[in-house]
């Protein structure tokens, strides 16, 4: 599933591509019209042509399309979607369930195998970003940490996956910021010191950096806007990486359930 790295990876490559052009069609293809949450897929495709695109911004694993007449498109792609930026004669792409045509002869494709992802068509996104918590990229201090913690018994791992608490980790970057941070992801997150509290905010940060700069992590379906694999999967510290060697001290990584998650860590480096 597309995490934070990935969302803003097509975040940036579509900013300099898609912003400043007008929507000319919409196609919602037969069998996708779930995708479409609001309004009806009909209205949906109706109400785009014309519009402007002015800006593309982000929260947490949700794409939000600014348009000329004030409205958002809000775009989540789930486990399995994908957008892609391509010229309109380009080959067919698979599982192409929403295609957008833009007015310099580009589409955008919307690719998704398994249909789980969502979109809107609304005039203020907030009744749809509005619960996420602070994104988890807008430099989270170890305060503002233990200000997303206290009073949880929740454990760690499953806070930092919480979208309502912090936005923008799933499984592999909530895994490999622990494992930066030296915490053992079945800790109760209160338990946190404040050493440690430091250690895993820094973490968070620098996890996120460098998956970006790898363009995101493809273990399955993730490509980028011109339908390239990131490079991140080849970096990965602990995500599957199930019996192999720690990097730091060799030890055997683990894999273990938490809150019914698979869950890789070293049980010597994580306490
Ligand atoms: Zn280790």
């Amino acid at each position: 599933m597309p995490e934070l790295p990935e969302v803003e990876t097509i975040r940036r490559d579509l900013l300099s591509r898609v912003v400043g052009h007008s929507f000319t069609g919409v196609r919602v293809l037969p069998g996708a019209e779930r995708i479409v949450r609001w309004p009806s897929p009909a209205e949906f495709a109706r109400a785009l042509p014309g519009r402007r695109i002015e800006d593309v911004s982000r929260r947490g694993k949700y794409l939000l399309f600014h348009l000329s007449d004030g409205r958002y498109l809000v775009i989540h792609l789930r486990m399995t979607g994908a957008l892609l930026h391509r010229c309109k004669d380009a080959a067919d792409d698979a599982y192409l369930r929403i295609s957008f045509s833009l007015d310099d002869s580009s589409e955008l494709r919307y690719t998704d195998l398994r249909k789980l992802g969502s979109m809107w068509l609304v005039e203020e996104p907030e009744p749809i970003v509005g619960k996420l918590g602070p994104d988890a990229l807008e430099g989270l201090t170890w305060q503002g940490l233990r200000s997303l913690i206290d009073g949880r018994s929740a454990t760690i791992k499953a806070v930092l996956m919480d979208q309502e608490a912090l936005a923008g980790l799933g499984n592999i970057y909530s895994e490999e910021a622990l494992f930066v941070g030296g915490i053992h992801p079945r800790r109760p997150g209160k338990s946190l010191a404040r050493d440690e509290l430091r250690r895993l905010s820094k973490a968070i940060g620098e996890v996120l950096l460098e998956a970006m700069d790898h363009r995101g992590s493809s273990f399955r379906d993730y490509v980028d806007a011109d339908g390239r694999e990131g490079q991140h999967q080849w970096h990965v510290k602990v995500y599957r990486r199930t019996g192999k060697p720690c990097y730091n001290c060799g030890t055997p990584i683990e894999r273990i359930k938490v809150s019914g998650r698979s869950t890789h860590f070293c049980p010597r480096c994580q306490r």
